[in-house]
């Protein structure tokens, strides 16, 4: 349920209402907006019912039921984009931020090296695996403390910030010591503990979405961290599997749209998973500024060539300089800032 409150309510009346809306039993999350303050109320729908004594308050215009299933993602309870920062990046509205980095972090020489010159190009975030989520169990599994400690390193070295993804719940802290942003895979969309996990930890989180998760169902996985108490929630389109083989997965460039239509979550797009071949990066990569992205995430290798990891789809370091600025010149069109 939206409590939409009245103009000008202040501080102590939001806070008096949260609390009665604990004592009914649901969960309140405040959504201060630019015209007006609404408390997003969510709990049982079952028993919804029982807000409505919250009609009585002087302070409440109204109450509005969420028609979605997934409600703090829902655009219903905020119209406005939500605009997510990451220290200096920021995803959403009329930003556009671009993360670029290896698939996996293997030495100190590497991901410095990488970090220092794609800021250079423009990117706002450095990328880099960790704890790598691999199809084969024989294939290189990412150094993890230590390549958690490597990506550190580069940030001191490059001064961006980082996004490394976490595959285990019980790895939360762990990962979240030490990054910027929390990245959950697609193969982990709905492991629900390691959502409620990270949803706790506090941190920013970037939701890729699965290859054969329905966009109501991304959403979903959304509300599991955002109900959490986590606010900052990045979605992150990846490509989805069909029946062409021609590409790694396929590009669902609608998602864009749909999801600037349902929620007021940025979503960014990966490219490089998407396509699978580095011949494709560019072109998915303006289609997704020309359709309204609010950001990339590429991979970019210093030698794609000895890569441990996706080495095919990795661009060398001139290919991410020159996808910047072809990108920088389409920004116009968009009116976003890269
Ligand atoms: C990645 O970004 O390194 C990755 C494994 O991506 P995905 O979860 O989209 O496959
Ligand atoms: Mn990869």
């Amino acid at each position: 349920m939206i409590i939409v409150l009245k103009q000008g309510c202040s501080k102590k009346t939001i806070d008096a209402i949260m609390k009665h809306v604990e004592k009914l039993g649901f969960s309140p999350h405040a959504i201060i907006g630019v015209e007006r303050t609404v408390i997003g109320a969510v709990g049982d729908d079952r028993e919804r019912h029982v807000l409505e004594v919250l009609e009585a308050n002087p302070c409440v215009e109204k109450l509005v039921p969420i028609l979605q299933p997934y409600k703090l993602a829902s655009k219903q309870i905020r119209k406005e984009p939500s605009v997510i920062k990451v220290k200096g990046a920021s995803f959403g509205g009329s930003h556009f931020g671009v993360i670029a980095g290896p698939c996996s972090v293997e030495s100190e020489k590497q991901i410095v090296e990488t970090a220092i010159k794609v800021k250079k190009a423009g990117a706002r975030m450095l990328r880099g695996g960790a704890f790598k989520p691999r199809t084969s169990p024989y294939s290189f599994q990412g150094l993890e403390r230590e390549g958690l400690k490597l990506l550190v390193k580069a940030r001191e070295e490059s001064g961006l910030p980082f996004v490394t993804e976490v595959i285990n719940p019980e790895d939360v802290e762990l990962v979240g010591e030490y990054t910027d942003m929390l990245q959950i895979g697609a193969r982990n969309v709905q492991n629900f503990s390691l959502l409620r996990r990270a949803g706790k930890f506090g941190k920013p989180i970037l939701l890729k979405r699965g290859m054969s998760t329905t966009i109501q169902e991304w959403l979903m996985s959304a509300e599991y961290v955002l109900s959490e108490g986590c606010r900052n929630v990045i979605l992150c389109e990846r490509g989805i599997r069909t029946f062409e083989n021609a590409t790694r997965n396929t590009l669902d460039i609608s998602a864009v749209p749909v999801i600037h239509e349902r929620s007021h979550l940025p979503i960014i797009i990966d490219p490089s998973h998407a396509a699978g071949v580095k011949n494709y990066i560019a072109p998915l990569s303006y289609a997704a500024m020309a359709c309204g992205a609010d950001g990339l995430i590429v991979e970019v290798h210093p030698e794609p060539l000895k890569a441990m990891c996706d080495g095919p789809q990795s661009l060398d370091i001139p290919e991410f300089i020159a996808l910047m600025k072809k990108l920088k010149s389409l920004s116009a069109f968009n009116k976003k800032k890269l």
